[in-house]
């Protein structure tokens, strides 16, 4: 049975120019026959529910549902799911369309805790992602939620953008921990193809800051939150002790959680599956009273072994080694190389990436897969 539950809001006011996630432009008509259609999952996959220890809504933009909308959403949850008493019921938020009705109405209905999506607190970086939100629409969003009394949320925020350099970055920074959010999560910027983003680099029409001053900008942000009391938990992400965000913990240490809404995954019973990403289809099959699921995979031993690998080093306090089929004597033995060229180590119990080995972790999981023939 599982605990925790994912929601998936596929619309966002405009496409930022790096996206790739799965979003469409926003009407109020489109989202009430998605919401229809969500409700109805929700209520076909209760089942497979337990007590619910955490529910995590995310897109996407869900606060540009509207008020109406959300209160639908939540009370569907409410209505057909048990949560724990101290659940945590995270919404992702974007600074340009939060405000303080909103914030009111997800604080009404259960939701404490929000992550928000400042990405930077500069205009031109912003531009140059094309977000919809400015410096100021993410101070004055900020404001608004440290007023509304919610003390639990999280900001994410972006290096490597063009434009940026390390003290605009180090700026973004504390800015962020200005307002004294208990999460912080600082993402790479990715290139991905098929995204305007990708062919404005490709026609040499803006440039990324060169891997060098990226890798500066990593480890400069890690030592300005360790400073300023945030523990670093997992290649991305900080917070202060014991607000670490539960949705992702589980994910990483690979615990069963519902998916639901369009191209949600699911984990269940050792099997991983995802609905579909177009969303006509999603609202025409549940509307048939069918669950749209794609691509249903039992796992096999060898890769929940490889998700053992890649999912748990991903954290700060990497691989139990008594939890581990792979980690024995032999398997650390086999590991050698890269512990002496400190990419890995051995801390108490545990086989982790080191500061060193974070940030190509991709290349040291390859390696391992390499290692262990997987
Ligand atoms: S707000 Fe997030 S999901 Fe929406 S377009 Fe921008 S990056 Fe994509």
């Amino acid at each position: 049975m599982a605990e925790f539950l994912y929601i998936h809001i596929p619309f966002c006011l405009r496409k930022c120019l790096y996206c790739d996630f799965l979003s469409v432009p926003y009407d109020a008509s489109s989202a009430g026959h998605y919401l229809d259609a969500l409700c109805r999952e929700l209520e076909l996959k209760k089942d497979n529910a337990g007590t619910l220890r955490s529910i995590y809504i995310g897109g996407g933009t869900p606060t540009i549902l509207s008020e109406k909308h959300l209160r639908k959403l939540l009370e569907c949850v409410r209505n057909n799911y048990v949560l724990s008493s101290d659940a945590e019921i995270t919404v992702e938020a974007n600074p340009g369309s939060l405000d303080r009705t909103k914030i009111d109405t997800m604080l009404s209905l259960g939701v404490n805790r929000l992550s928000v999506g400042v990405q930077s607190f500069y205009d031109d970086e912003l531009k140059t992602l094309g977000r919809i939100h400015s410096a100021d629409d993410a101070q004055r969003s900020l404001t608004l939620i440290q007023k509304s009394g919610i003390e639990n949320f999280s900001i994410d925020l972006m290096y490597g953008i063009p434009g940026q350099d390390l003290a605009s970055w180090l700026e973004s920074i504390a800015k962020a921990a200005e307002f004294s959010p208990m999460h912080i999560s600082t993402y790479e910027l990715t290139p991905e193809q098929n995204t305007p983003f990708f062919h404005l680099l490709n026609s040499n029409r803006i440039e990324m800051p060169d891997d060098d001053q990226i890798l500066t900008m990593y480890a400069c942000g890690i030592d300005y939150l360790e400073s300023r009391g945030y523990a670093q938990y997992e290649i991305s992400n900080f917070a202060f002790r014991d607000y670490e965000c539960r949705h992702n913990l589980n994910y990483w240490d690979r615990g069963e959680y519902l998916g639901a809404g369009a191209g949600a995954h699911s984990f269940l019973n050792n099997m991983r599956s995802k609905n579909t990403g177009d969303i006509g289809k999603y609202i025409e099959e549940l509307a048939s009273g069918n669950i749209p699921i794609r691509e249903p995979l039992r796992l096999t031993p060898e890769d929940s072994l490889r998700e053992h690998l890649f999912l748990g080093l991903r954290k700060k306090q990497g691989v139990r080694l008594n939890k581990s089929a792979i980690f024995s004597e032999n398997g650390i033995a086999l590991c050698r190389e890269l512990i002496d060229e400190g990419f890995l180590e051995i801390y108490r119990d545990s086989i982790r990436l080191t500061r060193k080995g974070f940030p190509v972790s991709n290349a040291v999981i390859v390696k391992l897969f390499g290692i262990f023939g997987l």
